[in-house]
């Protein structure tokens, strides 16, 4: 029999394989006490660094759509909003781990705010550094964060669920905020409607790029485990596509099964197939992304993402 599987959040356990994601290719448990789900065994660095050949992962990742551009500027704008109403110095010095091309970045300037980034990426940390005139450190968000001084807000979207030990992370973060300071976090939302609804075809379940999946409950006790305390936690849509895109991409997965490590498409009609596949839902996203959500009922199923914000235990 092998070990029990102990918690890399909050200890607890023996985790139970996932009932959410039962069937996939990647074993995946949740832990019984913080309800995270997470993929088992995790990948040794060696694994992570092949996964990531960032040259090809970041021009994946962020060349997005001009109507995604847009939404995403509407989207910071509202989360600035609602961390504008905590007590703070008038022009914050705000950090975004993990920049990207620097949506974040662009929204707090906006404000006026003294922006820095880290990304993992040189050419993206160039591009965005050149773009917007801001410091960019190269590196990953933990080594990189370790000679940095303190700031006023830290910022990291969708790199909780891709790093090996979130816990260590999160608690680097937290070193690096002042003590009236505040970190917000994006997740992909394991307890929305549409994952419960997709189970292992949604589309943020992706392991191993996505490591670990949480919910309101278990983001609280990441938290708790690295210094910090939740402030506020809601749902939005966040870089979720509108849930009926979301459903079909999941009814495609079905037909279409994701080849197991190590197995490639079977042969030319299905390479063909998956090709098509995503630009149909490539030409779908842009369409979508003109329409209003409130044209999309019912309320709250567009939500997929959850934004949190803590602040120092
Ligand atoms: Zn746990």
């Amino acid at each position: 029999m092998s070990d029990p599987i102990t918690c890399p959040i909050c200890a607890g356990g023996p985790a139970e394989p996932s009932v959410q994601f039962r069937g996939a290719s990647w074993p995946t448990f949740r832990c019984p006490k913080c309800t995270v789900e997470f993929v088992w065994p995790l990948p040794n660095e060696g694994d992570l660094k092949a996964l990531y050949d960032w040259g090809i992962y970041a021009s994946r990742q962020y060349l997005t759509l001009a109507s995604t551009d847009r939404r995403r500027a509407r989207m910071w704008d509202g989360i600035l909003d609602e961390v504008a109403q905590h007590p703070a110095p008038p022009h914050r010095r705000v950090l975004e781990v993990g920049c990207g091309y620097g949506y974040f970045m662009e929204a707090a300037l906006r404000r006026e705010w003294a922006v820095e980034g880290i990304e993992l990426d040189p050419q993206t940390a160039r591009r965005a550094a050149k773009r917007l005139g801001v410091v960019v450190h190269e590196g990953d968000g933990r080594t990189a964060l370790g000679p940095l001084g303190r700031y006023d807000l830290v910022t990291a979207s969708h790199w909780l669920e891709h790093v090996p030990d979130p816990k260590a992370a999160l608690s680097e973060v937290a070193h690096h905020v002042t003590p009236d300071g505040l970190v917000v976090a994006r997740v992909p939302d394991s307890g929305s409607p549409v994952a419960l609804s997709s189970g292992p075809r949604w589309t943020w379940f992706c392991p191993p790029v996505h490591l670990f999946y949480y919910s309101e409950r278990s983001i609280g006790a990441l938290a708790s485990s690295a210094g910090l305390r939740v402030v506020s936690v809601r749902r939005h849509r966040g870089d979720a596509h509108l849930w009926p895109l979301e459903c079909a991409v999941a009814i495609g997965k079905h037909l279409l099964p994701t080849p197991r490590r190590g197995e490639r498409p079977q042969g030319w009609t299905e390479g063909v197939a998956r090709s098509r596949l995503k630009a149909a839902v490539a030409r779908v996203t842009e369409a979508l992304d003109t329409i209003p959500e409130s044209l999309v009922p019912p309320a709250g199923w567009n939500a997929s993402e959850l934004v949190v914000l803590f602040a120092p235990a």
